[in-house]
C-alpha cells in the first residue's frame, strides 16, 4: 500500500526535532517522508556555529548525518530549495527543476538574518560588499573565517545574543572587535539595564569594545568594507558582521497563497489556513508570536508530530513561556519572563556582587515569580525556571530561591531541570549515569541533555562526577 507523502520544507533544527518526534510515534513508517534542505548538510546545531568559525568541521555540530535519513527510509533532498508550491495541485517544485507530489507539507523554513538597509552595504547586483557578512548558516561562518585575519579590525552590528557570540568568535581568532548596538543595553530583550552593565563589563574584559546607543548609517569603502559611519563619526573596520535580528522565511508560503503575517499563521495544531499545510519553527507565527529560540520550537514539534501521526489528534500548542539560559561569549546569562517590575505592587529582588561580576534579579508578582535575570552565574536558573513555569508560591525569604534549587519549598527544587532545551531533569540524568552513562557523550546520547545550547554541559559533568558508580565508590 502506498504511504501518504509528507514533505518537509527546510532541514534545520525544527526539522531535526520533528523527525525524532515522528520516529518516536511511528511516523517515519506511516508516511513516505521527504525532507528538502537548501543547505547541503544533514541538519546541524546552529547554536554551535562558533565551533565552525573556530575552524571545526560542520560534521562536528551535525545532528543528523546524511546516513541517518537513508537508514530510516526518509528521502533527503539536500542542496536544493523548494521554489514553488501549489496547494491545489498538491505539488512542489525544487530549484533543480524537479516536481514532487505531497499529501501533507510542513513549512520549516526558519529565518534569515535581518540586514538593515544601510547605505554603501550592497553592490549594484544586490549582494553585500566584500568584507560584509551575516551570521546564520555554516556557509556564513565559513566565509567569515576565510576572510578573517589576526589583527584585522571587525565591527559587529547588533549586541544581542548572536552579535555577542560572533564578536567572541572573531576575538578568539585574534581580531580586534567592536560591537555596535543600537540600544543602550546589550541583549536588551533578555536583560535589564543593570544586568546589561554587568554583561558589558564581562564582554569588555574579553578585550571586545562595546559601543551602545549607536546607529549605523553607512558602510564605508569602495569595493570592500573599510569601516562604518554613524553619521558624524566613523569606525575603521575591514570586516563587518550584521547581527541585527531575524526575519522569518515566508516568501515561499506567501507565493503559495498561504496566509502570513510576520510569520506563517498557524493555529494550536500548527495548521496553516490551507488544508494539509502546516508550519513549525522560526517561520511560524502562533498567537501573534514568532519564536526565535529552540525550546518553544521543540514544544511545537511535539504537538505537530502528535497531530500528524494521530498519536494524539487533540494535542494543542498553547504558546510557550520563554526562558533563555545561555553562555554568551563565555558569560552565563539566564532570563525569563519580565525583566522589569512594570506593575504597581510588583516586587524586585536584586543581588549585586561586584567582585564576582554576578548580578541576579527576581521580579515577583502576587508572591509568584514572573521574571528573572541572571548574569555571571546562572546556577539558580533551573529552580527558577520551574517556579516560573508552574507558578508555585515563593518562600518568604526570596533569596532562598537564588541560593539553591533544593531550598525551594514545593517548587521543582527537589528535581530541577538541568537541560532547559530538552527539558531533562536531574533524576533522569542521575538514573542514566547510574545505569552506565558515565561520560558526557554517553549521557547526551541517552538523554539528549547538553545537545541544545550546550550551556548545561558543566552541570552534566558535575553530575557524572557525583553519581557515576566508579567515581562515587572512590568517594
Ligand atoms: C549563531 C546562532 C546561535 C544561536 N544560539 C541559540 C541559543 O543559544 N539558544 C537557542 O535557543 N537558540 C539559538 N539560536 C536560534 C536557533 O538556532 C533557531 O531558533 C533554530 O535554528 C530555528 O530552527 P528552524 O528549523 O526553525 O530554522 P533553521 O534552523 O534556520 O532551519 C531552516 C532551514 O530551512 C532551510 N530552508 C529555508 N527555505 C527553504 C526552501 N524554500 N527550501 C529548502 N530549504 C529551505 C534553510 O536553509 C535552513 O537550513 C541561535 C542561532 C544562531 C544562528
Amino acid at each position: 500500500m502506498t504511504r501518504p507523502a509528507l514533505a518537509i520544507i527546510g532541514n534545520g533544527m525544527a526539522t531535526a526535532r520533528l523527525l525524532d518526534e515522528l520516529a518516536a510515534r511511528g511516523g517515519l513508517t506511516k508516511f513516505a517522508v521527504t525532507v528538502f534542505g537548501e543547505e547541503p548538510h544533514g541538519a546541524y546545531n546552529r547554536i554551535l556555529l562558533n565551533r565552525v568559525l573556530m575552524g571545526g568541521a560542520v560534521d562536528e555540530i551535525t545532528l543528523k548525518p546524511r546516513a541517518w535519513y537513508a537508514e530510516r527510509g526518509v528521502q533527503f533532498v539536500p542542496g536544493v530549495a523548494v521554489t514553488r508550491l501549489s496547494h491545489a495541485a498538491q505539488r512542489l517544485w525544487t530549484s533543480d527543476g524537479k516536481e514532487f507530489f505531497f499529501d501533507t507539507a510542513v513549512f520549516a523554513t526558519g529565518s534569515t538574518a535581518r540586514v538593515p538597509d544601510v547605505e554603501g552595504l550592497r553592490r549594484p547586483d544586490g549582494t553585500m560588499k566584500r568584507g560584509a557578512f551575516v551570521y546564520r548558516t555554516a556557509a556564513d561562518v565559513q566565509q567569515m573565517r576565510h576572510h578573517a585575519r589576526p589583527g584585522m579590525r571587525a565591527a559587529v552590528v547588533g549586541g544581542g545574543l548572536l552579535g555577542l557570540e560572533a564578536a567572541k568568535g572573531l576575538s578568539d581568532l585574534g581580531l580586534s572587535v567592536t560591537v555596535v548596538h543600537l540600544f543602550d543595553v546589550l541583549m536588551n530583550r533578555q536583560v535589564d539595564a543593570l544586568g546589561g552593565q554587568f554583561l558589558r563589563r564581562a564582554i569588555e574584559r574579553l578585550g571586545i569594545t562595546v559601543r551602545t546607543s549607536v546607529s549605523t548609517k553607512a558602510v564605508l569603502g569602495d569595493k570592500r568594507v573599510e569601516g562604518l559611519s554613524f553619521g558624524g563619526e566613523t569606525l575603521p573596520a575591514e570586516m563587518v558582521v550584521f547581527s541585527s535580528g531575524i526575519k522569518p522565511r515566508i516568501d515561499l508560503a506567501q507565493e503559495s497563497d498561504v496566509p502570513c503575517n510576520a510569520g506563517i499563521l498557524v493555529d494550536d495544531q500548527l495548521r496553516t489556513e490551507l488544508k494539509r499545510l502546516y508550519a513549525v519553527g522560526e517561520c511560524a507565527e502562533h498567537d501573534r508570536t514568532v519564536y526565535g529560540t529552540v525550546q518553544p520550537i521543540y514544544e511545537q514539534c511535539k504537538v505537530l508530530a502528535d497531530v500528524l501521526t494521530g498519536a494524539d489528534p487533540h494535542a494543542a500548542y498553547r504558546g510557550s513561556k520563554v526562558y533563555t539560559k545561555l553562555k554568551v561569549a563565555g558569560v552565563e546569562v539566564a532570563s525569563m519572563g519580565r525583566i522589569d517590575a512594570d506593575r504597581t505592587g510588583d516586587e524586585c529582588v536584586q543581588v549585586i556582587e561586584e567582585a564576582r561580576g554576578v548580578y541576579r534579579k527576581l521580579v515577583v508578582r502576587d508572591n509568584r515569580l514572573v521574571g528573572a535575570v541572571l548574569v555571571g552565574d546562572s546556577s539558580a536558573a533551573a529552580g527558577l525556571v520551574q517556579l516560573f513555569d508552574d507558578g508555585s508560591p515563593l518562600p518568604p525569604n526570596r533569596l532562598d530561591v537564588l541560593a539553591s534549587g533544593e531550598a525551594i519549598p514545593g517548587g521543582g527544587g527537589s528535581d530541577p531541570e538541568v537541560c532547559n532545551c530538552h527539558h531533562v531533569r536531574t533524576s533522569a540524568l542521575v538514573g542514566a549515569i547510574r545505569s552506565g552513562c558515565d561520560t558526557l557523550p554517553k549521557l547526551s546520547d541517552q538523554t539528549r541533555a547538553g545537545t541544545g545550547c550546550g550551556s548545561c554541559r558543566g552541570q552534566l559533568a558535575n553530575l557524572i562526577l557525583q553519581n557515576a558508580p566508579s567515581t562515587t565508590r572512590k568517594g
